[in-house]
């Protein structure tokens, strides 16, 4: 059964919820063109929006994006004026290991994303509508 609004949207088949372990981040795709932006996360409501009209690539580019910005703040990087001066050392450790916990967490997701090359994760329709001078990302609402 496909609504109405699936019917106007192409959309990418993956996992619609992003683990954390002790949360789940909803993924929403949901065209932003009004905003400008290809993604964003709204903290306060623990949602991630992708919108799914740009190439498969630049697509779970922008997915990979929006979960950094949540796998970071998950580790105590949140807003750019909190920032924490650091190395690369502690940069490296923060990211591995917030990779290696989301995508243990998330294996489909972190899948669909590496796997650039399975026709399973094509659009379901549609085509390419690249808007490259959008930003990639909103203002962190609510946090
Ligand atoms: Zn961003």
């Amino acid at each position: 059964m496909v609504s109405l609004s699936d019917m106007t949207v192409k959309k990418f088949r993956h996992p619609s919820k992003l683990d954390l372990g002790h949360k789940k981040f909803e993924i929403v795709q949901q065209s932003l063109k009004k905003e400008s932006l290809y993604g964003c996360v709204e903290f306060s409501k623990s949602k991630i929006t992708i919108d799914p009209n740009m190439s498969p690539e630049d697509y779970r580019s922008t997915l990979l994006h929006e979960i950094c910005h949540v796998g970071l703040d998950l580790f105590g990087l949140g807003d750019d004026d909190e920032m924490p001066s650091f190395g690369n050392e502690y940069i490296t450790a923060v990211t591995s290991n917030m990779m290696v916990l989301l995508a243990g967490l998330n294996p489909e997701l972190f899948s669909f994303i590496f796997s650039p090359t399975n026709s399973r994760h094509a659009p379901v329709e549609g085509h390419e509508s690249p808007r490259p001078s959008r930003k990639s990302d909103c203002p962190k609402s609510g946090h």
